[in-house]
């Protein structure tokens, strides 16, 4: 046991910050060898990028702080200790191989080129160390689906009807509580906001996202949405709203770090199903989560072409960069009160509905036509739940290069006419003191 004991698995949590139904975590675990975590705040992420944002600003920073401090109260309840630095992975994990002596490295199967640039970085610092990497981020799992992922559809109805109704998705995973002689002395801290070069600042008294990260705040959400106050019921009704908690799951932060996983959700959705009803709402909210997936296949299957001006449709249009228009767009200072609003609320909230990103996400490509991957790099830097394979899939979709069949344009003032049409959420961000 001792000797056994020596060799150490290490799982480096990426967008995978969960114990429950981790299935890279199981996999580690399911070991005689020493299992210990890292994550790494990598300074990359909080640089600024060449549009002048940085790439992860303070709402999303603070989401990860606090869904880290709760992971590491969760592995330290698996008795796993949790190892944080704010530090490039190539130039900390090779140094935790060596001292822990790690024979093998467990991961999310990841695929983005800033993902593969990481990994591919401590891979050729390291030698003689075996990587486990594992798909852990999906409802229909890749060896599961019935096609290439070559093949992926470009329309996604036809890529829902291929899984919905043939394919079954995984039950969920547990992990077993570990000896207390897995534990190791782990003095690392989290970084504060301020490490990473942010001030304090307070939720939005007004935000439609009041929540604090972590799993154990996403099963929290998940319990009162469900079964507390029963909302999934209605949620086909309530889904394009724009002001409040709970007009829609506001799952996706989670989801989007990993700290709950979309089987879970999945499965609690049926299990509702069994216990209350089955209606249209409940089979919508696994509606939205297949096109979660979507996106991701999508960005398997065309790569880097995602972050492409001509998109995975290779269409050129004729872009402009005006600044002013851009910063217009940004300050909520446009033409539409409508975008204006959603511009405010993402600024000073981190959060935009889903009705609100097709509207100004629109507005940005077709009305003024500027160059979406700007757009995108905006709300890359700003959303609390910023996934690469959601916000390009859906920018690309909405600028006319992406799986749009129909390619349209969303009329903003019929928009703001028919989902704010007593102004309730325009006041709410361009007249606040009225509240
Ligand atoms: P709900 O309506 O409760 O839906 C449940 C879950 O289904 C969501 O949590 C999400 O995981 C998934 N989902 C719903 N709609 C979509 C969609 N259109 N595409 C992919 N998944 C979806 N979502 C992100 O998670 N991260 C992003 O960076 C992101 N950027 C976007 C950019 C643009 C321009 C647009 C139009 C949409 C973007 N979305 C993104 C998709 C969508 O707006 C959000 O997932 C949704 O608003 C989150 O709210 P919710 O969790 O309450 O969703």
């Amino acid at each position: 046991m001792q000797k056994e004991q020596e060799h150490t698995n290490l799982v480096w949590f990426r967008n995978d910050l969960r114990t429950i139904d981790n299935a890279v975590l199981a996999s580690a675990c399911n070991s005689e060898n020493r299992v210990i975590a890292i994550y790494c705040f990598d300074p990359k992420y909080f640089a600024v990028n060449k549009h002048g944002f940085k790439i992860t600003e303070k709402y999303r920073a603070n989401f990860l702080i606090e869904t880290t401090t709760d992971l590491k109260q969760q592995l330290a309840e698996l008795n796993i200790d949790l190892l944080i630095y704010y530090a490039l992975p190539e130039s900390i994990i090779p140094e935790v191989c060596t001292n822990y002596n790690v024979t093998d490295i467990y991961l999310q199967n990841d695929w983005t080129k800033d993902e593969m640039a990481a990994e591919n970085a401590v891979k050729s610092k390291l030698e003689n160390i075996t990587f486990h990497k594992e798909y852990n981020q999906f409802l229909f799992h890749p060896e599961h689906i019935n096609f290439e992922i070559s093949k992926t559809p470009q329309v996604f109805t036809v890529f829902r009807k291929k899984l919905e109704k043939y394919v079954s998705i995984r039950e969920t995973v547990s992990i077993e509580k570990r000896s207390e002689e897995n534990q190791i002395e782990n003095k690392t801290v989290i970084p504060t906001l301020q490490d990473l070069g942010f001030e304090d600042f307070k939720t939005h008294p007004q935000s439609a996202f009041p929540f604090n990260g972590g799993e154990t705040e996403a099963i929290k959400r998940l319990n009162d949405y469900f079964f507390e106050t029963k909302k999934l019921g209605f949620y086909k009704k309530t889904r394009n709203g724009l002001v409040g908690k709970d007009y829609s799951s506001k799952f996706s932060s989670w989801l989007a770090n990993g700290s709950i996983s979309a089987r879970t959700i999945y499965w609690k959705v049926k299990q509702f199903e069994t216990e209350h009803y089955k209606n249209q709402s409940t089979y919508w909210l696994i509606f939205e989560l297949i096109w979660r997936d979507y996106f991701k296949y999508v960005s398997m299957k065309h790569g880097s072409q995602i972050f492409k001006l001509e998109g995975i449709l290779g269409k050129n249009y004729d872009w402009s960069t005006d600044k002013t228009q851009i910063d217009k767009w940004i300050n909520g200072e446009t033409a539409s009160d409508f975008v204006n609003a959603n511009m405010i609320e993402l600024k000073q909230t981190g959060w935009m509905s889903n009705r609100g990103r097709q509207n100004v996400a629109s507005y940005f490509a077709k009305e003024l036509q500027l160059d979406w991957r700007i757009g995108a790099a905006y709300f890359e830097s700003m959303l609390i739940d910023y996934d690469v394979h959601s916000n390009y899939g859906n920018w690309m979709y909405v600028a006319g290069v992406g799986n749009d069949p129909r390619d349209r344009k969303f009329n903003v003032q019929l928009q703001a006419e028919r989902y704010d049409t007593n102004g309730k959420f325009r006041k709410l961000w361009l007249h606040p003191s009225l509240f």
